[in-house]
């Protein structure tokens, strides 16, 4: 539905050595929803921008739904009011001296459509419907929460009953407990209309829960995608299994590797794992292991254990985070069951669950 190919976007006046959008290449199937994930600043907002004509590349192509919408080299630009979509931002931008309807309804009455009223407030409401907020049209916009703002904002992109769904942080500026709600609403209202999505965040969390496929992006590049179970269980790229919050990396040599196995020599001992691609054995890796892998025990009957002392401890609810010494690694160990009750200073054994570490390439 969405096809980029090259696009490039270099902004004048600055000096930074890599452009802000770098060449970078994406589809996004119909009906799918496709997140952009990455650091602040490595080009998700302008890459957004771009698709939606808010802003003009200056190489690449971008077509939706196999409609051409700008190629600078053919001289193709089609303006934002032509693009079959729908935009919502961080801001949810809504004018308060307005209802929840009249909101939605006003750029039905003044863009270059200009809907009578009775059919511009149809539309509205079919929108708001979608939403789920029907039943606060005649609320004034100020008397609603956060959440229910932002989904104003949604529905007014809904209203142009547009073919691709942008969506730019759009749960940033929500307190933290209404942010899963809506998030959730989202991509409750993504999947009843089957809309193609991209959807624009730099939280891990949030671009699992929501997405069908994630790209990482990093300077103005694609980094990697996949889906969002392989993004997060088997990232390929180590900028990845540290942006996806894999904590425990170390470094080791491949003994043995057999397609998507590989037996890594560690310093505290030797390890069978998943690799990216296959490296070459005597090659240079780095095994991620997530702290919900590395389980701590007292004693060590299967003698795969490595020998380490209690750092501190951290308590989360669920969960308890053990801060572990193993000769010069520090490693992060999560417990959810019980409390093995360690304090600063006690010997463990910390056994790596092996099947669910990564080795990836140096
Ligand atoms: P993100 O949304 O991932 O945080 P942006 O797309 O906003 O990243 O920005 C990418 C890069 O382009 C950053 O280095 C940013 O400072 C720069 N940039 C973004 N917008 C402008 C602009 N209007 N003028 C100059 N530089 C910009
Ligand atoms: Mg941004």
């Amino acid at each position: 539905m969405i096809e980029v190919r090259g696009l490039t976007k270099r902004y004048p006046g600055r000096t930074v050595l890599r452009n802000a959008v770098d060449g970078i290449d994406l589809d996004v199937p119909e009906g799918k929803l496709v997140t952009l994930l990455g650091p602040s600043g490595c080009g998700k907002t302008t890459t957004l921008r771009l698709i939606a004509g808010l802003e003009k590349p200056d190489d690449g192509r971008i077509s939706i739904g196999g409609t051409l919408m700008c190629a600078p080299s053919e001289g193709v630009y089609v303006g934002v009011h032509h693009r079959p979509i729908g935009v919502v931002f961080q801001s949810y931008a809504v004018w308060p001296h307005m209802t929840a309807v009249q909101n939605v309804m006003f750029p039905l009455r003044s863009g270059q459509k200009k809907l009578p009223k009775p059919e511009a407030r149809r539309r509205a409401m079919e929108a708001l419907e979608m939403v789920g907020l029907a039943e606060y049209a005649d609320r004034p916009a100020p008397a609603l929460s956060g959440g229910q703002q932002q989904r104003i904002s949604l529905a007014r992109a809904l209203t142009r009953e547009p073919e691709v769904l942008l969506l730019d942080e759009p749960l940033s500026n929500l307190d933290a407990g209404l942010r899963d709600r809506v998030r959730d609403e989202i991509r409750a209202v993504q999947q009843r209309l089957g809309i193609t999505t991209v959807f624009v965040t730099h939280d891990q969390d949030e671009a699992l829960a929501v997405s069908d496929e994630v790209i990482v992006m990093d300077h103005g590049r694609i980094v990697e995608r996949g889906l969002a179970q392989d993004i997060y269980a088997w990232p390929r790229e180590e900028f990845t299994a540290r942006f996806m919050g894999i904590s425990n990396s170390l470094p080791g040599t491949v003994t043995s590797a057999d397609r998507d196995m590989a037996e890594i020599d560690l310093a505290h001992g030797r390890l069978r794992c998943l690799a990216s691609g296959t490296p070459a054995v005597g090659s240079r890796v780095n095994v991620f292991i997530r702290p919900e892998s590395l389980v701590l025990s007292r004693k060590d009957p299967s003698g795969r254990g490595w020998k380490g002392t209690v750092e501190f401890s951290i308590y989360h609810g669920d969960c308890w985070d053990y801060h572990v010494r193993v000769g010069d690694t520090l490693l992060r160990s999560r417990m959810y069951r019980e409390k093995i009750g360690l304090a600063h200073g006690d010997p463990v054994f910390v056994v790596p669950e092996q099947e669910t570490a990564i080795a990836i390439t140096e």
